[in-house]
């Protein structure tokens, strides 16, 4: 209507591309609608593969549909595939957007044929931080740019800001896993070289995840802004630090509480709805809230190792026998394509499988924050990806950290040494291992974990109030769209 369209047409126009995986979408999107709702025009770019199965997504489309202020766009990124990939494609997709959607971007900027449907060019980009190409995109148009970075900042600031840092210092190669890496500003006494991000175990420095990396510690600094996924107390051990390198960093986190937060003060009928907060493209079997329904308060382990991890048969088997063996009921998402080489039952052994009838409950894909938002979870067995650990952090669930790749190495560090809120079961897979780890958990330790977890999430909480830090963080990254544009 005319409101609208006056209200759209001068407001900024901001262009949001994450990169082409699901986590990174999600957080995206939340950050898109929380940008939507203060009025501001924002065209969502997502590559074609990742973008193809969110078209399905009903939910997801319908709740963007109402806003007027909102577009979706799309480039091609040459991915053949259409199911989401799993870790070890990582470097595939990021090679296949650098060869085919990297040239349709910059064409797309360099001429102003953006959008479509909107009449005003971009006025402000936010692109996933990894997307060196962006900020040289940006600068080259002149187009303002602030980097949204969706993993965690512990391994943002001790694996990837630093990167240039641990290689000079010769840190990234080396043997010696339980070697202090003391080149890295506030983690000296708490990074050991096995805590780095993943690829820092290559001895190979012209591996190509080190080269994306290196270019992304160059590029985040020259642009305009930083928008990172956390809370100033929960970072406050290195945000000093980052801040010397990017001054301006927003810390609106936790994202996705403050999104629902917000969503819920804008319209509150959907409080009352069974809406789903999440833009998850896997549909999610809610038949496992019912489960967790019939069973006691802090009593369940939820297992779950995100949507990119995978396993073999035998680290499968190692932690479920762990898991039966600590007798603890437990809820399972096991994604269709997360064991290497395929799941064949017919290698389970028959106790096992029947303990797991009686007291287990395995689901393909959970809606994980009902999940830990659940009265009858207790304890996550996480592979630490960062959404993961922060919606975790936020319910006050702790975690035994089985990390897989990227950042989940630093963040399970963090989990067990810096929040105290859980175990890092890093580099080990065994069933011993893991009923203990479990049982700590759960038992034995749980008074002192559940202590620290809890008050994290009450600072947690704290942040997203009105005028919590990482709501006046929103606010001022909005005011300052708005000056960029004018
Ligand atoms: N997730 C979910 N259902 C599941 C498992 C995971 O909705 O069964 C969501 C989870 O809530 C989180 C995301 O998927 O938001 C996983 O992100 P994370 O950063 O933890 O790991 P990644 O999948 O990127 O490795």
């Amino acid at each position: 209507d005319q409101q609208n369209y006056a209200k759209t047409t001068f407001e900024p126009h901001l262009l949001i591309f994450p990169i082409p995986f699901q986590g990174p979408v999600n957080c995206a999107l939340k950050l898109a609608e929380l940008l939507c709702l203060s009025g501001i025009n924002v065209t969502f770019l997502n590559t074609d593969h990742i973008h193809r199965p969110l078209l399905r997504h009903t939910d997801v489309l319908s709740r963007f549909n109402r806003y007027p202020n909102f577009q979706f766009e799309t480039i091609p990124d040459g991915v053949e595939h259409e199911k989401p990939v799993s870790g070890d494609k990582f470097m595939e997709v990021m090679a296949a957007v650098d060869a085919v959607s990297k040239p349709v971007f910059r064409e797309m900027m360099v001429s102003g044929r953006f959008s479509r449907s909107s009449e005003r060019p971009v006025t402000v980009m936010i692109p996933d931080a990894c997307f060196s190409f962006a900020v040289d995109i940006a600068k080259e148009t002149s187009i303002p740019v602030v980097c949204f970075e969706t993993v965690s900042p512990c391994c943002l600031w001790t694996s990837y800001l630093n990167l240039p840092t641990l290689i000079e210092a010769g840190d990234v190669k080396g043997s010696d896993l339980d070697q202090l890496i003391t080149s890295v500003p506030g983690t000296e006494h708490i990074i050991r070289r096995r805590d780095l991000a993943s690829f820092c175990r290559s001895d190979d420095l012209s591996n190509p995840v080190i080269d994306l990396i290196v270019k992304e510690a160059r590029s985040v600094p020259q642009a305009q802004g930083l928008i990172i996924n956390t809370f100033e107390e929960l970072d406050g051990l290195i945000l000093p630090h980052m801040r010397k390198l990017c001054p301006n960093i927003y810390t609106i986190g936790p994202l996705h509480s403050l999104h629902k937060a917000k969503l819920l003060a804008a319209d509150t009928t959907l409080m009352s709805q069974e809406t789903t907060f999440t833009n998850s493209v896997w549909k999610e079997d809610r038949s496992c809230l019912t489960w967790l329904d019939k069973h006691l308060p802090k009593s369940v382990l939820y297992v779950s190792i995100g949507s990119l991890a995978t396993m073999t048969v035998e680290q499968l088997l190692e932690i479920w026998h762990g898991v039966v063996n600590s007798e603890k009921p437990f809820l399972w998402v096991r994604r269709p394509g997360s064991i290497t080489g395929g799941y064949d039952e017919s290698l389970v052994p028959k106790e096992l499988l029947e303990r797991t009838k009686e007291i287990g409950c395995i689901v393909d894909w959970a809606p994980q924050e009902d999940v830990l938002g659940h009265r009858a979870v207790g304890g996550f067995l996480t592979h630490s990806g960062w959404n993961s650990t922060i919606e975790s952090i936020v319910e006050g669930v702790p975690m035994i950290c089985w990390p897989y790749f990227v950042d989940q190495q630093v963040n399970s560090r963090f989990v067990e040494k810096v929040w105290k809120v859980g175990v890092d079961m890093k580099d080990t897979c065994d069933r011993l291992i893991v009923e203990k780890a479990v049982r700590d958990l759960m038992d034995k330790k749980q008074e002192t974990f559940t202590q620290s977890a809890n008050t994290w999430k009450i600072l947690a909480k704290e942040a997203i109030r009105e005028f919590g830090s990482s709501s006046l963080h929103v606010g001022r990254l909005i005011d300052d769209i708005r000056a960029m544009t004018s």
